[in-house]
């Protein structure tokens, strides 16, 4: 009975039954024309969940990490100078990747719970006279800590630095449940997955071009085969692929941006952000801390809670699971055993979202936590009452 109840990790997410159907699909000839009608509405339906006119979209069969290490190969050579900051352990992956990659990262070390330091990468980038260094790695939002960073922020630092260097988000688990602009940001290559805002299965790496990005592909020496995106590139022109496509997923993955832009882009951000506030009012009134450090960072799809003095955070997820059938996300790295994460994006509902809070709730009381059960659902269901959706966003 247990797998009624909602999942709470932050991505893999709830997968709603038509998405789940039209991944199930019979098996077609993948150099078929067949093949390209569902391709091509499917990159067309993720270049309208971006917010981009211009980009060119790259569907590969792998995960969010794969397309970094697209964005990566395609686009820069050993030796290349990134800046990125790290606050968290997405960051920090993504700063890994690249040095594994022999690229030169300029690290800002950022305490985990703060968002992108944008005034200390314009210093930098305004130092950097000779314009060396190469792309600004931003992950968007930090799901180890449930950090979002303001994109726009630092392009206006490039910008203000003149400072000619690409821009490349992480948006794993902000695209399709938070408020993303590729062109408007000037991001030059978006990355996310098929598992987190588009409420598929895991699988597919999703990564968004610019005309900027794209431009830089020819002169980049960094080996690449499975994930050049030039063979995926003439492949999607002639309906096709360089190699086996995951047609299921893909087809996933159209009915997915039609389910998202059905609903109302902006309406899914609204309803990401009204659960989020009823997953923070209930926090408070527990009288506990986010790992966040300021209202403006609270990120809409993750909240990583603290645990008070003497709790141990691996222990209330371990309960959760156990006891209840109710699977939070674990804190990583430097905040493991320190925070739990509830995951709120992707195909969630309020009442959804009552019933982990709930069951929090409950793990508290079984560890003596000093929190009185029904007083965070009770501040929830305030906050969904005074914002109850409207028909036509529940009709969605
Ligand atoms: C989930 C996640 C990733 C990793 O994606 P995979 O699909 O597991 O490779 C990267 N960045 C962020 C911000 C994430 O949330």
């Amino acid at each position: 009975m247990h797998s009624q109840n909602p999942i709470f990790i932050p991505g893999p997410t709830n997968m709603p039954e038509d998405l789940r159907r039209a991944v199930d699909i019979p098996t077609i000839d993948h150099r078929s024309p067949e093949f390209g009608k569902i391709l091509h509405p499917a990159l067309d339906g993720v270049k309208q969940v971006l917010k981009s006119r211009d980009a060119q979209i790259f569907l590969f069969p792998s995960t969010g990490t794969g397309g970094w290490e697209t964005a990566i190969t395609n686009t820069l050579s050993p030796g290349d100078k990134v800046l990125a900051a790290r606050n968290g352990m997405f960051s920090h992956r993504w700063i890994d990747m690249c040095q594994r990659h022999n690229l030169d990262v300029t690290i800002i070390e950022t305490p985990w719970g703060e968002g992108i330091p944008a005034a200390r990468m314009e210093e930098i980038l305004t130092a950097d006279k000779g314009h060396e260094i190469r792309v600004v790695l931003a992950t968007h939002n930090e799901t180890a800590t449930g950090v979002k960073s303001d994109i726009a922020a630092v392009r206006r630092a490039l910008d203000a630095a003149g400072h000619p260097a690409l821009l490349f988000v992480d948006g794993v688990s902000s695209i399709g449940s938070m408020d993303f602009r590729m062109d408007e940001w000037g991001v030059d290559i978006a990355v996310t997955g098929s598992q987190k805002g588009f409420m598929l299965p895991p699988g597919l790496a999703i990564v968004g071009f610019s005309p900027k990005a794209m431009a830089a592909i020819e002169s980049a020496r960094l080996p690449r085969t499975f994930f050049d995106i030039r063979d995926m590139a003439t492949g999607y022109a002639r309906n096709g692929y360089p190699y086996t496509p995951p047609v299921g997923l893909i087809n996933g993955l159209y009915h997915s941006t039609q389910r998202l832009l059905a609903e109302g882009i902006e309406n899914v951000f609204a309803r990401h952000h009204r659960i989020a506030s009823g997953v923070r009012a209930a926090v408070d009134a527990w009288g506990m801390q986010l790992c966040a450090l300021r209202p403006e960072l609270y990120s809409d799809s993750v909240s990583a809670i603290r645990v008070p003095e003497g709790f141990d955070a691996n222990q209330f997820v371990s309960i959760a699971l156990e006891k209840y059938g109710i699977a939070f996300g674990t804190g990583l790295g430097e905040v493991a055993g320190k925070v739990w994460r509830i995951g709120h994006l992707g195909s969630l509902t309020d009442a959804m979202a009552l019933s982990g809070l709930s069951v929090a709730e409950m793990v508290m009381a079984d560890m003596g936590m000093a929190v009185k059960p029904g007083s965070g659902v009770a501040a929830a269901q305030e906050v969904y009452r005074q914002s109850a959706a409207t028909l036509a966003q529940k009709a969605a």
